[in-house]
């Protein structure tokens, strides 16, 4: 489904999702689906805080896992945190283990599921690459 059109309009890209525009849905899919984003259920708590400091860290991880159920997040499992993400077409990864950056990146090379999957009902493919991000490399130390 083309979510585009609403980008801008949490309220119906919620009910386009048969999700109820509670203030809660509203603050987390504008946080999120304004540009595509990884996020932690505890990044988005931090960064809804201030505008919403009754919202717990459940009422935000129940959000969340509403809204991966609308289809309009995905939840992945990188470098040991469940991280959120609002770019929903299939793509690749990489993961700085420094920083912790999570980049989006077009997929590359073979998508075909392996045979060993005959019998899974796959739902979707993501390759994680790993390694330090530009701004962690060390630059090389002065002679
Ligand atoms: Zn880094
Ligand atoms: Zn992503």
């Amino acid at each position: 489904m083309d979510i585009a059109p609403c980008f801008d309009d949490p309220h119906a890209l919620l009910r386009a999702h048969g999700l109820r525009a509670t203030p809660q849905r509203v603050a987390v899919t504008r946080l999120l689906l304004k540009q595509a984003i990884h996020a932690t259920p505890r990044d988005v708590y931090v960064a809804l805080n201030t505008d919403f400091p009754s919202m717990s860290q459940n009422t935000v991880y129940l959000t969340l896992a509403h809204l991966e159920q609308a289809g309009l997040l995905r939840r992945m499992y990188i470098a040991g945190r469940t991280v959120f993400d609002s770019n929903i077409q299939m793509h690749d990864h990489a993961c700085c283990h420094h920083c912790g950056r999570i980049v989006d990146l077009p997929q590359a090379g073979q998508t075909d599921s392996p045979g060993e999957l005959g019998k899974w009902q796959v739902e979707g493919q993501s390759r994680l690459w790993t390694g330090l991000c530009p701004d962690c490399i060390q630059p090389p130390a002065l002679p």
